[in-house]
């Protein structure tokens, strides 16, 4: 759609942009079904803590069977369902479906279950006058606990954005906790950290990837994990591929973290044998 917003110049010059209008036009049609039709499903990933490995929490990360396509990615349809405002409806669903995935794996577990679920919601939702009501419902008719849950937005959805801030407030007050994601990528801002109602900072995987590398590159990492323990914010480190990351983010002071290397994605996580292997 980037073509169509500056007025149709761009698409003489760029084909690739006509291709991708089309394809975002194609897709978007194909939501309403894949949504009426139960394509979308969830897969959760364990954040673990440090040193033990024991997973404290999951977040929920959505999926589309699509039955021509195959699996699509978020990264793929998010950014369309928030254009054409499906996202409304389907970040609802996101939000139930996750909340009853955890009350199942409590019912089931008990102690071993997940603490929380961590919840992603997109610029969109959160402006949406109805999110903290919608929130309160949800907690309500699955009989989640309020502490159960994290939601995950982005520095540039609460940049700026008072109806945002307004919105984490009111969430917040429900005891639900915040997370600002990738924080690093956006529209950085270390006095958004003060100023906005966040509880837990999610360091981006771009500053954990040169984590085990020489002095220099690692000093952004360093810096935020210094700067969440001194506003007492939880730091979650993203994207840890390997032991060696693992082990320099947990010299650094992170206690927790999340990556492939404790757990891919998936619809149902392995709890116990996750805790063994840390
Ligand atoms: P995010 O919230 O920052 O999620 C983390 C992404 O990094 C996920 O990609 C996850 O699979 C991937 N990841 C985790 N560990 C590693 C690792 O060690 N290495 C690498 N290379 N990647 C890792 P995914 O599931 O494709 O999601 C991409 C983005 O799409 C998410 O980034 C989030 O912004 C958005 N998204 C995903 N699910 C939802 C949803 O339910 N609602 C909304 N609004 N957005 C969602
Ligand atoms: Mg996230
Ligand atoms: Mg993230
Ligand atoms: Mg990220």
């Amino acid at each position: 759609y980037a073509a169509k917003v500056n007025g149709g110049r761009q698409q003489r010059y760029l084909p690739i942009l006509d291709e991708r209008a089309t394809e975002h036009a194609e897709l978007g049609a194909q939501l309403r079904t894949g949504l009426d039709d139960g394509q979308f499903f969830l897969v959760y990933q364990p954040i673990v803590e440090l040193p033990g490995g024991r997973v404290s929490s999951v977040e929920a990360l959505v999926r589309w069977r699509h039955p021509e396509r195959g699996l699509v990615n978020p990264v793929e349809f998010v950014p369309v369902a928030e254009h054409n405002g499906l996202i409304v409806e389907l970040g609802a669903w996101i939000l139930r479906e996750s909340c009853e995935r955890l009350q199942a794996w409590r019912a089931e577990l008990g102690p071993a279950a997940p603490e929380r679920v961590s919840v992603n919601v997109s610029a969109r939702q959160l402006s949406e006058p109805g999110f903290p009501a919608l929130v309160a419902t949800v907690l309500r008719e699955t009989a989640l606990p309020a502490a159960c849950l994290t939601v995950e937005v982005t520095e540039t959805a609460v940049f700026d954005s008072s109806t945002a801030l307004d919105a984490l407030r009111a969430v917040k007050a429900l005891g639900v906790r915040i997370a600002l994601d990738d924080f690093g990528t956006g529209h950085s801002s270390l006095g958004l950290l003060r100023t906005a109602p966040v509880d837990v900072l999610k360091v981006d995987k771009s500053f954990v990837d040169d984590v085990a590398g020489p002095g220099e590159q690692s000093v952004i990492a360093t810096a935020l994990i210094d700067v969440s323990n001194h506003l007492g914010l939880t730091a979650i480190a993203e994207g840890v591929e390997t032991h060696e990351q693992a082990d320099a983010l947990y010299r650094m002071g992170y206690r927790y973290v999340q990556g492939y290397l404790f757990g891919r994605p998936s619809e149902r996580p392995d709890f116990a044998a996750l805790a063994l292997a840390g």
